[in-house]
Protein backbone atom coordinates (compact mmCIF):
# COMPACT_ATOMS: atom_id res chain seq x y z
CA UNK A 1 0.00 0.00 0.00
CA UNK A 2 1.42 3.22 -0.87
CA UNK A 3 2.29 4.79 2.76
CA UNK A 4 2.27 8.45 0.86
CA UNK A 5 -1.77 8.36 0.10
CA UNK A 6 -2.77 7.74 3.81
CA UNK A 7 -4.40 10.59 4.97
CA UNK A 8 -2.94 12.88 7.85
CA UNK A 9 -5.82 14.55 9.28
CA UNK A 10 -8.48 12.75 11.78
CA UNK A 11 -12.13 13.61 11.77
CA UNK A 12 -13.91 12.28 15.06
CA UNK A 13 -17.46 11.66 13.83
CA UNK A 14 -19.58 10.64 17.14
CA UNK A 15 -16.29 8.97 18.66
CA UNK A 16 -15.76 7.09 15.29
CA UNK A 17 -12.13 7.99 14.42
CA UNK A 18 -11.78 8.45 10.24
CA UNK A 19 -8.41 9.18 8.89
CA UNK A 20 -4.87 9.25 9.14
CA UNK A 21 -3.82 5.20 10.47
CA UNK A 22 -7.18 4.12 11.62
CA UNK A 23 -8.78 1.63 10.32
CA UNK A 24 -11.35 2.10 7.68
CA UNK A 25 -14.63 2.49 8.39
CA UNK A 26 -17.84 0.33 7.60
CA UNK A 27 -20.79 2.82 6.70
CA UNK A 28 -24.01 2.28 5.06
CA UNK A 29 -27.38 4.38 4.65
CA UNK A 30 -30.82 3.83 5.24
CA UNK A 31 -33.64 3.77 2.52
CA UNK A 32 -36.65 3.89 5.02
CA UNK A 33 -39.14 7.35 5.26
CA UNK A 34 -36.45 9.41 7.79
CA UNK A 35 -40.44 10.99 8.73
CA UNK A 36 -41.05 7.21 10.39
CA UNK A 37 -39.03 7.44 13.34
CA UNK A 38 -39.70 3.59 14.23
CA UNK A 39 -38.97 2.35 10.89
CA UNK A 40 -35.96 4.80 10.61
CA UNK A 41 -34.72 3.82 14.20
CA UNK A 42 -35.38 -0.07 13.56
CA UNK A 43 -33.15 -0.09 10.34
CA UNK A 44 -30.41 2.21 11.53
CA UNK A 45 -30.19 -0.43 14.72
CA UNK A 46 -30.28 -3.70 12.39
CA UNK A 47 -27.60 -2.02 10.37
CA UNK A 48 -25.42 -1.48 13.08
CA UNK A 49 -25.76 -5.03 14.02
CA UNK A 50 -24.94 -6.22 11.36
CA UNK A 51 -21.55 -4.47 11.67
CA UNK A 52 -22.40 -0.21 10.15
CA UNK A 53 -20.17 2.15 12.26
CA UNK A 54 -21.96 5.11 10.99
CA UNK A 55 -25.24 5.04 9.16
CA UNK A 56 -26.66 8.30 7.56
CA UNK A 57 -30.27 8.52 7.10
CA UNK A 58 -31.72 11.82 4.57
CA UNK A 59 -33.23 14.85 6.00
CA UNK A 60 -34.84 15.76 2.85
CA UNK A 61 -37.94 17.74 4.31
CA UNK A 62 -39.73 19.27 7.22
CA UNK A 63 -41.22 15.94 8.19
CA UNK A 64 -37.98 13.69 7.75
CA UNK A 65 -35.92 16.78 9.69
CA UNK A 66 -38.83 17.16 12.59
CA UNK A 67 -38.59 12.99 13.18
CA UNK A 68 -35.39 12.88 13.50
CA UNK A 69 -35.05 13.66 17.61
CA UNK A 70 -37.76 11.14 18.46
CA UNK A 71 -35.66 8.47 16.27
CA UNK A 72 -32.87 8.82 17.92
CA UNK A 73 -34.97 8.45 21.10
CA UNK A 74 -35.88 5.43 20.28
CA UNK A 75 -32.17 4.26 19.08
CA UNK A 76 -31.24 5.40 22.42
CA UNK A 77 -33.90 3.47 24.47
CA UNK A 78 -32.75 0.27 22.04
CA UNK A 79 -29.55 0.43 23.36
CA UNK A 80 -28.08 1.74 19.73
CA UNK A 81 -25.53 3.95 20.10
CA UNK A 82 -24.22 3.95 16.47
CA UNK A 83 -23.00 7.73 15.13
CA UNK A 84 -26.26 9.08 12.73
CA UNK A 85 -25.35 11.02 9.91
CA UNK A 86 -27.71 13.28 8.60
CA UNK A 87 -27.98 14.14 4.44
CA UNK A 88 -28.97 17.37 4.28
CA UNK A 89 -31.33 18.21 0.92
CA UNK A 90 -32.83 21.39 3.10
CA UNK A 91 -32.95 23.25 6.34
CA UNK A 92 -32.31 21.39 9.51
CA UNK A 93 -33.83 22.79 12.73
CA UNK A 94 -32.98 22.06 15.88
CA UNK A 95 -32.84 18.31 14.97
CA UNK A 96 -28.86 18.79 13.73
CA UNK A 97 -28.01 18.78 17.51
CA UNK A 98 -28.45 14.96 18.06
CA UNK A 99 -26.24 13.89 14.53
CA UNK A 100 -22.92 12.95 14.75
CA UNK A 101 -22.02 14.82 11.34
CA UNK A 102 -23.76 16.36 8.47
CA UNK A 103 -23.57 15.52 4.83
CA UNK A 104 -23.73 18.42 2.45
CA UNK A 105 -23.75 18.08 -1.26
CA UNK A 106 -22.30 21.32 -2.67
CA UNK A 107 -25.02 20.53 -6.42
CA UNK A 108 -27.90 20.66 -3.92
CA UNK A 109 -27.99 23.78 -1.97
CA UNK A 110 -29.47 25.88 -4.46
CA UNK A 111 -28.43 27.42 -7.19
CA UNK A 112 -29.15 30.84 -6.23
CA UNK A 113 -27.98 31.80 -2.79
CA UNK A 114 -25.61 28.92 -3.40
CA UNK A 115 -22.77 29.87 -1.47
CA UNK A 116 -25.05 31.87 1.09
CA UNK A 117 -27.14 27.66 1.72
CA UNK A 118 -24.04 26.42 1.61
CA UNK A 119 -22.17 28.39 4.71
CA UNK A 120 -25.29 28.52 6.64
CA UNK A 121 -25.37 24.77 7.26
CA UNK A 122 -21.44 24.92 7.92
CA UNK A 123 -22.20 27.28 10.55
CA UNK A 124 -24.90 24.97 12.08
CA UNK A 125 -21.94 22.27 12.03
CA UNK A 126 -19.66 25.14 13.69
CA UNK A 127 -22.42 25.98 16.11
CA UNK A 128 -23.18 22.08 17.09
CA UNK A 129 -19.39 21.45 17.21
CA UNK A 130 -20.07 18.37 14.14
CA UNK A 131 -17.79 17.44 11.54
CA UNK A 132 -19.46 17.56 7.69
CA UNK A 133 -18.81 15.49 5.21
CA UNK A 134 -18.51 17.38 1.65
CA UNK A 135 -20.00 15.01 -0.78
CA UNK A 136 -20.03 15.97 -4.55
CA UNK A 137 -22.44 13.50 -6.67
CA UNK A 138 -21.65 13.35 -10.49
CA UNK A 139 -25.72 13.04 -10.42
CA UNK A 140 -26.22 16.42 -9.16
CA UNK A 141 -23.11 18.04 -9.94
CA UNK A 142 -22.92 22.15 -9.37
CA UNK A 143 -24.01 22.96 -13.63
CA UNK A 144 -22.88 26.51 -13.22
CA UNK A 145 -19.30 25.25 -12.36
CA UNK A 146 -19.60 22.01 -14.88
CA UNK A 147 -20.61 25.04 -17.50
CA UNK A 148 -17.42 26.98 -16.47
CA UNK A 149 -15.27 24.68 -16.52
CA UNK A 150 -16.30 23.07 -20.35
CA UNK A 151 -16.59 26.72 -21.45
CA UNK A 152 -12.81 27.19 -20.95
CA UNK A 153 -11.90 23.41 -22.23
CA UNK A 154 -13.88 24.41 -25.66
CA UNK A 155 -11.38 26.80 -26.07
CA UNK A 156 -8.51 24.94 -25.84
CA UNK A 157 -6.18 24.60 -28.77
CA UNK A 158 -6.49 20.59 -28.06
CA UNK A 159 -9.84 20.68 -25.67
CA UNK A 160 -10.37 17.68 -23.17
CA UNK A 161 -12.98 15.05 -23.49
CA UNK A 162 -15.77 15.72 -22.18
CA UNK A 163 -15.41 12.69 -18.90
CA UNK A 164 -12.19 14.51 -18.16
CA UNK A 165 -13.70 18.27 -17.35
CA UNK A 166 -16.79 16.40 -15.26
CA UNK A 167 -14.45 14.54 -13.21
CA UNK A 168 -12.18 18.35 -13.24
CA UNK A 169 -15.26 19.55 -11.98
CA UNK A 170 -16.09 17.28 -9.45
CA UNK A 171 -12.57 17.75 -8.00
CA UNK A 172 -12.70 21.40 -7.94
CA UNK A 173 -16.39 21.87 -6.40
CA UNK A 174 -14.95 19.53 -3.42
CA UNK A 175 -12.47 21.32 -2.82
CA UNK A 176 -13.66 24.89 -3.49
CA UNK A 177 -16.71 23.83 -1.44
CA UNK A 178 -13.86 22.67 1.46
CA UNK A 179 -12.08 25.98 1.14
CA UNK A 180 -15.64 28.19 1.69
CA UNK A 181 -15.86 25.59 4.42
CA UNK A 182 -13.27 26.36 6.37
CA UNK A 183 -13.36 30.31 5.72
CA UNK A 184 -16.57 30.17 6.95
CA UNK A 185 -14.85 28.99 10.22
CA UNK A 186 -14.82 25.06 10.06
CA UNK A 187 -11.63 23.66 11.23
CA UNK A 188 -9.76 21.55 8.87
CA UNK A 189 -9.90 18.39 10.88
CA UNK A 190 -13.75 18.91 10.56
CA UNK A 191 -13.80 17.98 6.72
CA UNK A 192 -14.62 14.69 4.94
CA UNK A 193 -14.38 14.64 0.89
CA UNK A 194 -16.38 12.45 -1.41
CA UNK A 195 -16.66 12.46 -4.96
CA UNK A 196 -19.22 9.84 -6.19
CA UNK A 197 -19.60 8.35 -9.77
CA UNK A 198 -21.23 5.29 -11.08
CA UNK A 199 -18.43 4.01 -12.93
CA UNK A 200 -15.43 2.48 -11.87
CA UNK A 201 -13.08 4.20 -14.04
CA UNK A 202 -14.22 7.53 -12.90
CA UNK A 203 -14.58 6.84 -9.40
CA UNK A 204 -11.02 5.67 -9.66
CA UNK A 205 -9.49 8.89 -11.66
CA UNK A 206 -11.34 11.71 -9.49
CA UNK A 207 -10.56 9.82 -5.95
CA UNK A 208 -6.65 9.50 -7.24
CA UNK A 209 -6.86 13.67 -8.48
CA UNK A 210 -8.36 14.13 -4.90
CA UNK A 211 -6.11 12.36 -2.67
CA UNK A 212 -3.35 14.36 -4.15
CA UNK A 213 -4.85 17.84 -4.30
CA UNK A 214 -6.11 17.61 -0.57
CA UNK A 215 -4.97 15.54 3.00
CA UNK A 216 -8.75 15.70 4.22
CA UNK A 217 -10.06 11.75 4.84
CA UNK A 218 -11.70 10.30 2.08
CA UNK A 219 -15.58 8.94 2.17
CA UNK A 220 -15.03 6.25 -0.69
CA UNK A 221 -17.64 4.40 -3.15
CA UNK A 222 -19.88 4.41 -6.10
CA UNK A 223 -22.63 6.19 -6.09
CA UNK A 224 -26.02 4.42 -7.31
CA UNK A 225 -23.83 0.64 -7.52
CA UNK A 226 -26.78 -1.13 -8.73
CA UNK A 227 -28.64 -4.54 -7.83
CA UNK A 228 -26.98 -7.80 -6.96
CA UNK A 229 -24.15 -9.32 -8.83
CA UNK A 230 -23.19 -5.86 -10.72
CA UNK A 231 -23.30 -3.40 -8.15
CA UNK A 232 -21.44 -5.85 -5.68
CA UNK A 233 -18.69 -6.80 -8.74
CA UNK A 234 -18.49 -2.47 -9.23
CA UNK A 235 -18.27 -1.26 -6.19
CA UNK A 236 -15.52 -4.10 -5.12
CA UNK A 237 -13.70 -3.47 -7.95
CA UNK A 238 -13.82 0.31 -7.80
CA UNK A 239 -12.86 0.30 -3.75
CA UNK A 240 -9.89 -2.33 -4.45
CA UNK A 241 -7.99 -0.61 -7.04
CA UNK A 242 -8.14 2.85 -4.28
CA UNK A 243 -7.78 0.91 -1.14
CA UNK A 244 -4.82 -0.75 -2.21
CA UNK A 245 -3.14 2.78 -2.77
CA UNK A 246 -4.04 3.48 0.36
CA UNK A 247 -7.01 6.20 -0.85
CA UNK A 248 -10.61 5.70 1.39
CA UNK A 249 -11.15 6.51 5.11
CA UNK A 250 -14.86 5.24 5.01
CA UNK A 251 -16.58 3.24 2.32
CA UNK A 252 -20.20 2.88 1.22
CA UNK A 253 -20.82 -0.15 -0.78
CA UNK A 254 -24.46 1.64 -2.46
CA UNK A 255 -26.03 -1.72 -3.61
CA UNK A 256 -29.90 -1.18 -4.93
CA UNK A 257 -31.66 -4.23 -2.73
CA UNK A 258 -33.92 -6.65 -4.34
CA UNK A 259 -37.64 -6.31 -3.80
CA UNK A 260 -38.15 -7.34 -0.13
CA UNK A 261 -33.61 -7.71 0.02
CA UNK A 262 -31.96 -6.99 3.02
CA UNK A 263 -30.38 -3.42 3.77
CA UNK A 264 -27.34 -5.04 5.56
CA UNK A 265 -26.01 -6.73 2.63
CA UNK A 266 -24.17 -3.32 1.70
CA UNK A 267 -22.60 -3.48 4.88
CA UNK A 268 -21.71 -7.32 4.67
CA UNK A 269 -20.51 -6.14 1.05
CA UNK A 270 -18.37 -3.69 2.60
CA UNK A 271 -17.02 -5.81 5.11
CA UNK A 272 -15.90 -8.58 3.02
CA UNK A 273 -13.87 -6.11 0.88
CA UNK A 274 -12.15 -5.09 3.89
CA UNK A 275 -11.29 -8.23 4.90
CA UNK A 276 -10.79 -10.11 1.72
CA UNK A 277 -8.03 -7.64 0.95
CA UNK A 278 -6.70 -7.60 4.71
CA UNK A 279 -7.23 -4.52 5.84
CA UNK A 280 -9.98 -5.27 8.34
CA UNK A 281 -11.62 -8.60 10.33
CA UNK A 282 -15.12 -8.81 10.96
CA UNK A 283 -15.43 -12.23 9.66
CA UNK A 284 -14.15 -15.93 10.37
CA UNK A 285 -13.66 -16.49 6.80
CA UNK A 286 -14.61 -20.41 5.18
CA UNK A 287 -12.19 -21.06 1.94
CA UNK A 288 -14.51 -23.51 0.15
CA UNK A 289 -13.38 -25.34 -3.22
CA UNK A 290 -15.83 -24.22 -6.46
CA UNK A 291 -16.44 -27.70 -6.91
CA UNK A 292 -16.13 -30.06 -10.38
CA UNK A 293 -17.08 -33.34 -11.43
CA UNK A 294 -16.05 -34.78 -8.65
CA UNK A 295 -18.77 -33.54 -6.32
CA UNK A 296 -21.69 -34.20 -8.21
CA UNK A 297 -24.63 -33.80 -5.59
CA UNK A 298 -25.58 -30.21 -4.17
CA UNK A 299 -24.04 -32.14 -0.49
CA UNK A 300 -20.79 -30.14 -0.56
CA UNK A 301 -22.96 -27.25 -1.37
CA UNK A 302 -24.91 -27.33 1.10
CA UNK A 303 -22.86 -28.23 3.81
CA UNK A 304 -20.70 -25.06 2.49
CA UNK A 305 -23.45 -22.66 3.14
CA UNK A 306 -24.80 -24.04 6.12
CA UNK A 307 -20.97 -23.39 8.17
CA UNK A 308 -20.82 -20.62 6.58
CA UNK A 309 -24.51 -19.62 7.93
CA UNK A 310 -23.13 -21.10 11.24
CA UNK A 311 -20.40 -18.91 11.66
CA UNK A 312 -22.39 -15.55 10.90
CA UNK A 313 -25.30 -16.64 13.12
CA UNK A 314 -22.93 -17.70 15.85
CA UNK A 315 -20.65 -13.98 15.84
CA UNK A 316 -23.05 -11.84 17.86
CA UNK A 317 -22.40 -14.05 20.73
CA UNK A 318 -18.65 -14.97 19.46
CA UNK A 319 -17.58 -11.67 18.97
CA UNK A 320 -18.02 -10.61 22.71
CA UNK A 321 -16.98 -14.10 24.61
CA UNK A 322 -13.98 -14.34 21.36
CA UNK A 323 -11.58 -11.89 20.75
CA UNK A 324 -9.78 -12.79 17.88
CA UNK A 325 -12.36 -14.98 16.88
CA UNK A 326 -12.79 -12.99 13.54
CA UNK A 327 -9.56 -14.24 12.22
CA UNK A 328 -10.34 -17.58 12.52
CA UNK A 329 -9.89 -19.20 8.54
CA UNK A 330 -12.39 -22.72 8.14
CA UNK A 331 -11.59 -25.11 4.59
CA UNK A 332 -14.48 -26.92 3.47
CA UNK A 333 -13.43 -28.89 0.70
CA UNK A 334 -14.98 -31.20 -1.92
CA UNK A 335 -12.72 -34.03 -1.88
CA UNK A 336 -9.47 -35.23 -1.28
CA UNK A 337 -7.35 -33.76 -4.25
CA UNK A 338 -7.18 -30.13 -2.57
CA UNK A 339 -8.75 -30.98 0.30
CA UNK A 340 -6.11 -31.93 2.82
CA UNK A 341 -3.51 -29.26 2.14
CA UNK A 342 -6.31 -26.48 2.05
CA UNK A 343 -7.72 -27.66 5.20
CA UNK A 344 -4.02 -27.37 6.44
CA UNK A 345 -3.35 -23.73 5.57
CA UNK A 346 -6.45 -22.98 8.08
CA UNK A 347 -7.50 -23.33 11.44
CA UNK A 348 -9.71 -25.74 10.66
CA UNK A 349 -10.78 -27.54 7.82
CA UNK A 350 -12.70 -30.88 6.41
CA UNK A 351 -11.99 -32.61 2.96
CA UNK A 352 -15.82 -34.38 2.07
CA UNK A 353 -15.66 -36.91 0.33
CA UNK A 354 -15.95 -36.74 -3.54
CA UNK A 355 -17.38 -39.18 -5.75
CA UNK A 356 -16.67 -42.50 -6.26
CA UNK A 357 -14.39 -41.92 -2.65
CA UNK A 358 -14.43 -43.63 0.10
CA UNK A 359 -17.34 -41.96 2.40
CA UNK A 360 -15.00 -40.54 5.23
CA UNK A 361 -14.36 -36.71 5.76
CA UNK A 362 -10.86 -35.75 7.27
CA UNK A 363 -10.90 -32.85 9.58
CA UNK A 364 -7.77 -30.96 10.01
CA UNK A 365 -7.32 -28.91 13.15
CA UNK A 366 -4.20 -26.89 13.39
CA UNK A 367 -2.42 -28.10 10.03
CA UNK A 368 -2.67 -31.98 11.51
CA UNK A 369 -5.09 -34.41 11.12
CA UNK A 370 -7.30 -34.74 14.10
CA UNK A 371 -9.92 -37.09 12.97
CA UNK A 372 -11.97 -38.49 10.59
CA UNK A 373 -15.92 -38.43 10.00
CA UNK A 374 -18.15 -40.68 8.25
CA UNK A 375 -21.77 -40.98 8.23
CA UNK A 376 -24.97 -38.83 8.10
CA UNK A 377 -24.23 -36.70 10.63
CA UNK A 378 -20.72 -35.61 9.55
CA UNK A 379 -22.09 -31.81 9.40
CA UNK A 380 -23.44 -31.83 12.77
CA UNK A 381 -20.24 -33.32 14.25
CA UNK A 382 -18.09 -30.83 12.19
CA UNK A 383 -20.31 -27.87 13.83
CA UNK A 384 -20.15 -29.46 16.73
CA UNK A 385 -15.79 -29.67 16.92
CA UNK A 386 -15.66 -26.71 15.41
CA UNK A 387 -17.51 -24.84 18.46
CA UNK A 388 -14.98 -26.87 20.15
CA UNK A 389 -11.84 -25.35 18.79
CA UNK A 390 -13.25 -21.64 19.41
CA UNK A 391 -13.98 -21.93 23.03
CA UNK A 392 -10.64 -24.24 23.40
CA UNK A 393 -8.82 -21.36 21.30
CA UNK A 394 -10.51 -17.86 21.86
CA UNK A 395 -11.93 -18.61 25.12
CA UNK A 396 -8.92 -18.44 27.26
CA UNK A 397 -8.47 -14.38 26.04
CA UNK A 398 -12.11 -14.27 28.12
CA UNK A 399 -11.58 -12.21 31.84
CA UNK A 400 -12.41 -14.49 34.51
S1 LIG B 1 -10.95 -30.01 -4.12
FE1 LIG B 1 -11.75 -31.80 -5.21
S2 LIG B 1 -13.92 -31.31 -5.48
FE2 LIG B 1 -12.94 -29.39 -4.98
S3 LIG B 1 -12.52 -28.49 -7.00
FE3 LIG B 1 -10.66 -29.59 -6.32
S4 LIG B 1 -10.82 -31.62 -7.23
FE4 LIG B 1 -12.86 -30.68 -7.34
Amino acid sequence: MSASRRRTVTVDVGGVPVGSGYPVVVQSMTNTDTADSDATAIQVARLAHAGSELVRVTVNNDGAAAAVPEMLRKLHDLGVGVPVIGDFHYEYPEMAKGLAKYRINPGNVGAKRHDENFQTIVRVAIDNDKPVRIGVNWGSLDQALLTDLMDVNAKLPEPRESRDVMIDAMVESAMRSAELAEATGLGHDRIILSAKVSRVRDVVDVYRILAARSDYPLHVGLTEAGLGMKGIVASTAGLSILLEEGIGDTIRVSLTPAPGGEREEEVRVAQQVLQSMGLRSFLPQVSACPGCGRTTSTYFQEMAERIQGFLRDRMPEWKVRYPGVEDLTVAVMGCVVNGPGESKHADIGISLPGTFEEPVAPVFIDGRLDRTLRGEGLVDEFIDVLEGYVERRYGAAVPA
